[in-house]
């Protein structure tokens, strides 16, 4: 086995939207920095996606949005209840993107400012020396390499190649209950002669039956062209998203339509709160691979962008002393939990009552406005139900004597508060970790306890 070059600054294993904006960062600052992807350059981000991402995401991250990337500008959200009767809209600008030409664009630009890329290249393992990662194995064709760097950084998305091989005693390693994860199956379909009514209003479908644990979404690529897909819980024994879509969706009236399927596919998404740390000695673990995605909505791009700025300033700082530790790095924990983290965990607990809502009580929710729309933009933003919201669902729900649903209800807006708090409270340094896990993982025990779930 050959050792490739010299050691370099940076190793970014994986060029999705995590990898890549990293990628993109640290190249324009100067680091000696490659890119590491299996996929080639016309399908860098070809992973399946609904594509659609809220527009403040790449200022917040400090990334340039070419306008050439940009496929459709979306104006608002419509969310409907399993009977389709309720329509709640949530204004708000995005876009549907083109995923290959932006990862491409990003990792040309990259290039340009002397990165690295390699690319038909399998990753096969984080390279473990002295207690750190000190690089990666890596596979072309039949030859295996090693390239080394001061610090590696894990964004293979779900797939985890480095976190799974990293040794079980780092906090770093910490894997992902089945329950918590969605797998999703998506079609783009293009009508042959049909146009869609409002292409700049996305649409997200609330039902059990279609998609138990999740939602199915219908977002247009433009007016003739949708990106129409499904999310399912894992782990509950449910039928493959696959299954549903085709026994499920295809009579619904929008897919009645003559269309043809220009791309289907179909991948797990993580859906739950932050990665306990998303760093380790040498390491760094952003995106999909420090499960990073909202768990309501499931969007992760934007969080992908986000954690690798909030990667790149710790980075910044381990060089600015040349210490690679677990404790250097940890300012990425400590931006990513207070300005997203906390919110995230707070929706996580909002998701876990979500998911087992029968559709009888989500059709009932919606119908009497327990939570409305201004305040479905407030919770998923802050991560939090507001007492007003809790108050104003007590009156309705004792007037209707649904005694439970209103236990419940209080319960999770407790949690939620709760589960803030101590996300607000994520310890200053890797040594109190283990305490701080115990607290979370009590707090999870007893709220699934107390709502009754698995
Ligand atoms: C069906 C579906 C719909 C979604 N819809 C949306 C949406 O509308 N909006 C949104 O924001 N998010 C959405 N998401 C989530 C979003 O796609 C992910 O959060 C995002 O792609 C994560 O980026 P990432 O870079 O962390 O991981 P990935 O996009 O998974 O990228 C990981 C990269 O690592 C590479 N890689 C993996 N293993 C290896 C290896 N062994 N060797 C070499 N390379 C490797 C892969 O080729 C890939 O390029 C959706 C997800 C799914 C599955």
């Amino acid at each position: 086995m050959s050792t490739r070059g010299e050691e370099y600054d940076i190793i970014i294993a994986g060029l999705g939207p995590a990898g890549s904006a990293l990628l993109w960062h640290t190249a324009r600052r100067g680091f000696r920095v490659v890119g590491i992807d299996m996929r080639k350059i016309e399908n860098i981000w070809g992973k399946p996606c609904g594509d659609a991402i809220g527009a403040h995401h790449t200022p917040e991250a400090k990334l340039e949005l070419p306008s050439n990337v940009i496929k459709n500008n979306v104006s608002a959200i419509d969310i409907y209840s399993p009977s389709e009767k309720i329509r709640y809209r949530i204004h708000g600008e995005g876009y549907i993107i083109d995923r290959n030409a932006y990862g491409r664009w990003l990792i040309e630009e990259a290039e340009k400012h002397g990165a690295d890329i390699l690319l038909k290249t399998n990753i096969i393992e984080p390279i473990v020396e002295g207690n750190r990662v000190v690089g990666v194995r890596i596979k072309s064709g039949e030859k295996v390499e090693e390239v080394r760097a001061k610090i590696t950084v894990e964004a293979t998305g779900f797939t985890r190649v480095i976190r799974r091989k990293l040794p079980s005693n780092w906090s770093i390693s910490e894997d992902i209950l089945p329950t918590e994860y969605e797998v999703a199956y998506r079609e783009i379909i293009v009508y042959e002669n049909h146009e869609v009514d409002d292409p700049s209003v996305i649409r997200i479908y609330l039902n059990q039956e279609i998609a138990p644990g999740g939602y199915w979404w219908f977002f247009p690529e433009s007016k003739t062209s949708v990106n129409v897909g499904l999310g399912v819980q894992n782990g509950r024994g449910y039928p493959t998203p696959i299954t549903l879509y085709r026994t499920k969706l295809t009579n619904h009236p929008l897919l009645r339509h003559k269309y043809i399927v220009r791309n289907s596919a179909g991948a797990p998404l993580p859906t739950r709160r932050p990665s306990n740390t998303m760093v380790g000695p040498g390491v760094i673990a952003i995106g999909d691979a420090g499960y990073t995605v909202n768990p309501i909505h499931g969007g992760g791009m934007g969080y992908s962008f986000r954690a690798a700025y909030f990667a790149l300033k710790a980075i910044e700082d381990a060089f600015s002393i040349g210490d690679f530790t677990e404790k250097t790095l940890w300012r990425l924990n400590l931006e990513y939990m207070k300005n997203i983290g906390a919110k995230q965990a707070s929706l996580d607990i909002f998701r876990i009552f979500l998911q087992n809502l029968p559709n009888n009580d989500l059709e009932f929710g919606m119908e009497k406005k327990l939570l409305p729309e201004q305040d479905i933009y407030y919770t998923s933003t802050k991560g939090e139900l507001e007492l007003s919201v809790v108050e104003k669902a007590s009156i309705i729900l004792r007037g209707l004597s649904r005694p439970s649903l209103l236990l419940k209800l209080k319960t999770v807006a407790d949690y939620m508060k709760r589960i803030k708090e101590l996300y607000e409270n994520y310890p200053e340094t890797p040594s109190k970790l283990p305490q701080w896990i115990k607290k979370v993982d009590e707090l999870y025990y007893r709220y699934k306890e107390e709502i009754g779930v698995k």
